[in-house]
């Protein structure tokens, strides 16, 4: 029986560039049948705060989650941070100076796109008041460049203006993997390589696996079991956490369904426990 059970533990809701809230989302992994789940918004923990008690009575198991953006010289990668405590002040803080960088850009992205004649003003990025997202990206962006006309699909706002080498782009100040490396370990959290499978730089790839991340994402729902077990193997060479999840955004991207990849029974125990330890050292 227990083999059976998944473990999503990759999602995003409204408060960064998911479509479901919070605790629709929870309401969805219920129907999915779902045994546990980790929501790991864009560099916000705001979902937490209205799903705790939902979960619990679903008896779905949580294990707190956050994704940042990082960069490892030219290169972008995804650090996932699972299994802190969530009032744990210096993971707040990292979360902040995400948002406030973030804010930052979007205004320098926003002012670009008008010297090409496309005028997007700061509030066309909160499409839906009720859920006004917390974490602002691209994405929000591109989804106010499509509801004004300006283009005629999301893939079309990046392709021409606001993918990496578009004259509209604007990458900000950046983090680096080290530092939020450094970040996740002393707020108790357990780190893990994101979507290694996108990262296609012999290079980096070595390098990060030489840095002290506890665990690499090697079940993700875009690729298929071939391309999974090279990091399989990595992850057991290496003696890494394996987990899995399946990036769910809701209808921001389609074609990936909630729980499509799970991570194995043992990593979600594993963490389970070191969040319970968390929440127990941060009570007493
Ligand atoms: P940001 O975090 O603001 O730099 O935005 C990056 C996000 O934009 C990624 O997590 C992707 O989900 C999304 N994204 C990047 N390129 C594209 C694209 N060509 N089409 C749709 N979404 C994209
Ligand atoms: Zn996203
Ligand atoms: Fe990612
Ligand atoms: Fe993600």
């Amino acid at each position: 029986m227990n083999d059976k059970k998944r473990f999503d533990l990759h999602t995003h809701t409204t408060c960064s560039d998911g479509s479901m809230r919070p605790k629709d989302l929870i309401l969805h992994a219920k129907e999915n049948l779902l045994s546990g789940i980790s929501i790991t918004d864009h560099d916000t923990i705001e979902s937490y705060k209205e799903i705790e008690q939902l979960a619990k009575e679903l008896q779905i198991d949580l294990i707190s989650g956050v994704e940042f953006s990082s960069h490892y010289n030219d290169v972008s990668i995804h650090i996932l941070a699972y299994a802190f405590s969530l009032d744990n002040k210096e993971m707040l803080s990292f979360c902040s100076k995400h948002l406030l960088r973030r804010k930052e850009r979007n205004l320098m992205i926003l002012e670009k796109l008008k010297k090409n004649n496309i005028y997007i003003e700061e509030q066309d990025l909160f499409i839906n008041a009720e859920s006004a997202p917390i974490c602002v990206g691209r994405p929000h962006i591109a989804s106010a460049m499509v509801k004004k006309g300006y283009v005629s699909n999301i893939n079309e706002a990046f392709n021409r203006y606001i993918g990496e080498d578009c004259p509209c782009y604007f990458s900000g100040p950046r983090f680096s993997v080290e530092e939020t490396l450094e970040v996740i370990k002393n707020s108790g959290g357990i780190a893990v390589i994101a979507h290694p499978h996108l990262i296609h730089n012999a290079k980096v790839e070595e390098a990060l696996i030489n840095l002290p991340f506890d665990g690499i994402e090697v079940y993700y729902a875009r690729f298929n079991e071939v391309q999974n077990n090279r990091w399989l193997k990595v992850a057991k060479k290496k003696d890494l956490l394996i987990t899995g999840g399946s990036d769910f955004h809701g209808v921001a991207k389609p074609h990936i369904s909630l729980g499509i990849a799970s991570a194995p029974l043992e990593s979600f125990n594993f963490l389970k426990e070191h969040y319970e330890d968390q929440n127990n050292s941060r009570k007493t």
